[in-house]
């Protein structure tokens, strides 16, 4: 097995505990696959519509690491994985094993920074 397939094989059940993780996550708080489910009867005092923001940004947050995700998966199948998407060199193994969703190399993410 060559270094880049192991990488991307770790990389691909990471992202796919992941996935499973945060669609749990989502489904528990309300926000499965189905979208918004909120009991649409429920009494709609103030402290309910705070506890529907928080769970709302927490669920916005979730959503985007989802989305991040998926993303990563895409390019597994795609076979771009692990390739900077800004100036198109390696990422690198360490970088991706921190980071599976990882879109850019450490170069690029420093002079998107300094920016
Ligand atoms: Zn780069």
């Amino acid at each position: 097995m060559s270094s880049k397939s192991k990488i991307n094989s770790s990389a691909k059940e990471a992202l796919l505990a992941e996935k499973v993780d945060l669609e749990k996550k989502l489904e528990e708080i309300g926000y499965g696959a189905s979208g918004l489910d909120y009991d649409v009867n429920f009494a709609d005092s103030s402290q309910v519509t705070a506890e529907r923001g928080e769970a709302e940004a927490l669920a916005n947050q979730m959503k985007e690491a989802l989305v991040e995700v998926l993303a990563a998966l895409a390019k597994l199948d795609d076979g771009s994985y692990g390739t900077c998407e800004v100036c198109h060199n390696p990422i690198g193994e360490a970088r991706l094993e921190a980071i599976p969703t990882a879109r850019l190399c450490m170069d690029c993410v420093a002079s998107r920074s300094r920016r």
